[in-house]
């Protein structure tokens, strides 16, 4: 089979792998790897970002004990990701692959020291025609830690290793021009990133997941802004992932494309615009800088251009920047603490607060 690309993430969301009792679907799940293993045997390097630990646990462990949310996710992903990943290694050894498991926090992304032990982590993997299967750490990374969910985890996964394309699986088609429920709506088969179709968009969460379709979509706009393109597809379509990745026609269904933009940015640049949790101050910025920032020429954030700083941060932290109307346009390295980006607030030269090569504009 020809394959589209070389590298891509799919992100397989718990309402994919939910069967009817709430357990694992096993026939979806078994179409699914057989497809990534043609893909694999075709050239591919797949890397797969798995939900279903919590649901899948769930409905294993029945407890009569009253347990809080947390002490819930605990103990249900403990189990249920050992029975998500047991499956998938046994499906990938019937094609005679290998499938290792990653299990990260929000944490273990939060420095670019982390990020690049963790992405050696993947390459490493990748190397030896080992796939991952990635899923976030239930049992340790408890809510203010957590990723938003699984979406996020895959964008931040997607712009990491490099990906050309990224997967988003679920249990709809894609994104409609209306309701889903009425007749008439139709799925968008293709936004360019200069459209903009939140308006489109639904705000219900998904049944199983934490996700819903307004993340999806932030995290679709966002990572093909980084020159990767993204699809959000229905991971219960058989042939879904021959259609999307090895380009086959997918002749009773449609799925939703983002296409990547053109001016894809540097490695860093995509660390920092996965970095948004991890800031640790605000820099409110003055109209000269907000017009220099978001113009066309790349410029850097210089002591002038700031007005006031917010929160206790070091020399390489990461900080959001915010507009004279308080809205957040940006995201950043700085190159100074806290203390220091304070006092030089305001003032003509010095050297930039945050360089442009450490700088996203959103
Ligand atoms: N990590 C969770 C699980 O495997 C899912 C998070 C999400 O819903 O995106 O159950």
């Amino acid at each position: 089979m020809k394959t589209r690309f070389k590298r891509a993430v799919v992100k397989i969301g718990s309402n994919v792998l939910a069967g009817a009792d709430s357990g694992l679907d096993t026939a979806v799940m078994e179409g699914l790897a057989d497809q990534v293993a043609a893909l694999h045997h075709a050239g591919m390097e797949i890397i797969l970002v798995s939900s279903g630990a919590v649901a899948s646990g769930r409905s294993i462990v029945g407890t009569d004990k009253k347990l809080d949310q947390v002490s819930a996710r605990q103990l249900y992903s403990s189990v249920g990701q050992a029975r998500l990943i047991n499956r998938y290694y046994e499906l990938f050894s019937r094609h005679g692959i290998i499938c290792g498991q990653v299990l990260t926090t929000k944490e273990s992304l939060s420095t670019r020291d982390h990020y690049l032990n963790q992405m050696n982590c993947m390459n490493v993997m990748l190397d030896n025609g080992v796939i991952p299967v990635i899923n976030e750490n239930d049992t340790i990374s408890v809510t203010e830690l957590m990723f938003t969910d699984n979406d996020e985890l895959s964008g931040m996964v997607a712009s990491m290793m490099n990906a050309e394309c990224l997967v988003i699986l679920s249990n709809v088609d894609g994104i409609y021009d209306g309701n889903p429920q009425l007749p008439g709506s139709e799925v968008i088969r293709e936004v360019r990133p200069e459209d903009n179709i939140t308006s489109c968009i639904g705000t219900e969460k998904s049944t199983f997941g934490r996700g819903g379709m307004l993340t999806k979509y932030r995290i679709a706009s966002k990572v093909a802004d980084e020159g990767i393109e993204v699809v959000i597809a229905n991971g219960k379509r058989p042939g879904i992932l021959f259609s999307v990745l090895g380009g086959l026609p997918a002749n009773d269904f449609s799925f939703t494309t983002f296409l990547p933009s053109d001016k894809p940015i540097s490695h860093v640049k995509k660390w920092i615009a996965h970095s948004d949790g991890f800031a640790k101050g605000r820099i409110n910025i003055n109209e000269g800088a907000l017009k220099a920032l978001t113009g066309e020429r790349a410029s850097s954030l210089l002591p002038v251009g700031v007005v006031s700083v917010e929160g206790d941060f070091e020399k390489g932290d990461i900080v959001r920047i915010i507009s004279p109307l308080g809205r957040q346009i940006g995201i950043g390295k700085v190159s100074m603490n806290s203390t220091k980006a304070a006092e030089t607030a305001g003032q003509k030269g010095g050297r930039p607060l945050i360089h442009y090569d450490y700088l996203y504009i959103e």
